[in-house]
């Protein structure tokens, strides 16, 4: 199988075991790096980041299709983000119940009574799968959006190059020039950079700026901290300008935020509350954050309100409408959300069970979905999840080579994902764009997981 794989490739051991030597080295050669479990924050001992051994084969159409969609996504997450009704509503029966969104909502409350910046800078990922139709096509259907910390921008820039090289060693090079480049990092770069630059527009005087060439970016000076080190070393001035270690900081990018674990002490949530206070670019700030909560993507699946978002562009709506998979509501006891339940018990592995969590592991799938909704000890307490068809894409043979795994023939799943940068200055958007892609695969065993949780691999479409 795998489509422009052909057997003699695929299933020839010798040839296998001699291509995943070279693709490991390859890997090496072009930076597709991670440290290694045991010391995360050490960079003495490195291996090559997970990826498949053959690109996988993704319909040229659906891909496009993808990448098409992504400026209409941007703009949706953008309007949601600054209709603070809308949120309150969407988000109302999940804060009663779920702490950690609670939390984040605070936050949001305060931060529009105290007022928001004026530059906006979104850097998202919206992943997809295909969902395999009868007649042998398939939909592209979106799992989730990510608007905090989405990752592998960098690493995927990287894999073409290794995904072209095993080809042509195995006597490919036809499927080789059927792998796109790719690079994310430099349009998600791009976008942190305007927003920088906008903010020391703001800051200072027009006459006093220094021309900005894009070679002038690459000396725009970062600094790396943990939410506790910033409680220690940061404060906000008397116009709320963030200062960390005695220099004002134009941009927050959170790597880190997205889970509860990541606010070990009341301390880190102070940080994540005076970087949202502050005038320095949140990337994401606090309602964009919520703004990717899966109860909002749910909410937006609901009959009519794409079309509040885009009252006259029903081309929008359109594109964007036939990504969704069927999402349903838990809310309302006595009413839809118990129809809901109802479905979801008398099939199962229909759904998706989806609390409202982020960097993979969390979802709950088949015979469990049924134990946790007759688990629940009243029915308000559902409402910190939501309900999704479940996509069944087509699986595909590959090998996922990772440190330490056994070289062996896996049927695998792929996920795809769309980069999205934008900026915005108050009213003016001034960039909104598809900055690139990301295909990740794993094994058909797994329901769930990323990269980082140790499941899903990196991977290329081999357009099809
Ligand atoms: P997270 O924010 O934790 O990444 P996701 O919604 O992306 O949450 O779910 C994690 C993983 O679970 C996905 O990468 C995908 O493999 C699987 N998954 C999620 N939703 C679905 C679905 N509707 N159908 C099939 N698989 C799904
Ligand atoms: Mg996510
Ligand atoms: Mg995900």
């Amino acid at each position: 199988m795998g489509e422009n794989i052909p057997d003699e490739v695929m299933k020839n051991p010798a040839l296998v075991k001699e291509l995943a030597d070279v693709a490991k080295d390859e890997a090496l050669l072009q930076g597709v790096l991670m440290r290694i479990q045991e010391s995360p924050n050490s960079s003495e001992l490195v291996t090559y980041a997970p990826f498949t051994l053959f690109p996988s084969p993704v319909p040229k159409a659906v891909f496009l299709q993808a990448l098409e969609v992504q400026t209409h996504f941007n703009t949706l997450v953008d309007k949601i983000s600054q209709d603070s009704d809308f949120l309150q509503e969407a988000l109302a029966n999940t804060i009663e119940v779920d702490d950690f969104t609670a939390r984040l909502f605070r936050i949001h409350q305060q931060i529009l009574e105290e007022g928001r910046s004026q530059i906006v800078l979104g850097l998202n990922r919206s992943d997809y799968m295909l969902d395999q139709r009868q007649d042998g096509t398939s939909a592209l259907k979106q799992i989730e959006i990510n608007t905090f910390a989405a990752s592998f921008g960098g690493l995927s820039s990287r894999t073409p190059d290794v995904h072209r090289h095993i080809l042509k060693v195995a006597g490919r090079p036809e499927e080789s020039r059927q792998i796109l480049d790719n690079n994310p990092a430099a349009g998600l770069a791009r976008a942190v950079a305007k927003a920088w630059e906008l903010y020391g527009s703001e800051r200072w005087e027009p006459r006093s700026i220094p021309q900005m060439k894009n070679s002038c970016y690459q000396n725009i000076p970062t600094i790396r901290k943990r939410f506790d080190d910033v409680c220690g070393s940061g404060s906000l001035d008397q116009d709320k300008r963030l200062f960390v270690d005695g220099k004002e900081v134009a941009v927050v990018y959170f790597r880190n935020g997205y889970m509860p674990q990541n606010y070990t002490s009341e301390e880190c949530w102070d940080a994540r509350l005076m970087m949202e206070r502050s005038r320095a670019v949140k990337c994401p700030d606090i309602s964009t954050h919520l703004a990717g909560t899966k109860k909002v993507q749910q909410v937006l699946a609901r009959p009519g309100v794409l079309e509040k978002f885009f009252p006259d562009q029903p081309e929008a709506v359109k594109q964007i409408r036939a990504t969704f998979a069927g999402l349903y509501t838990l809310d309302m006891v006595g009413g839809e959300g118990d129809q809901t339940v109802e479905m979801a018990l008398a099939a199962p592995d229909r759904y998706v069970l989806k609390p409202q969590r982020e960097g993979g592991g969390n979802n709950i799938y088949g015979a469990e979905i049924r134990q946790v909704l007759e688990g629940l000890k009243d029915a308000t307490q559902r409402t910190a999840y939501i309900l999704m068809d479940k996509i069944n894409p087509a699986p595909v043979q590959n090998y996922l080579l990772r440190q330490g795994g056994p070289l062996t023939l896996s049927n695998c799943l792929s996920e795809l994902g769309a980069f999205g940068a934008y900026v915005r200055h108050g009213a003016d958007m001034i960039m909104n764009e598809c900055v690139g892609h990301l295909l990740r695969t794993k094994s058909s065993e797994h329901s769930d997981g990323g990269v980082a949780a140790g499941v899903a691999v990196l991977d290329n479409p081999l357009l099809i």
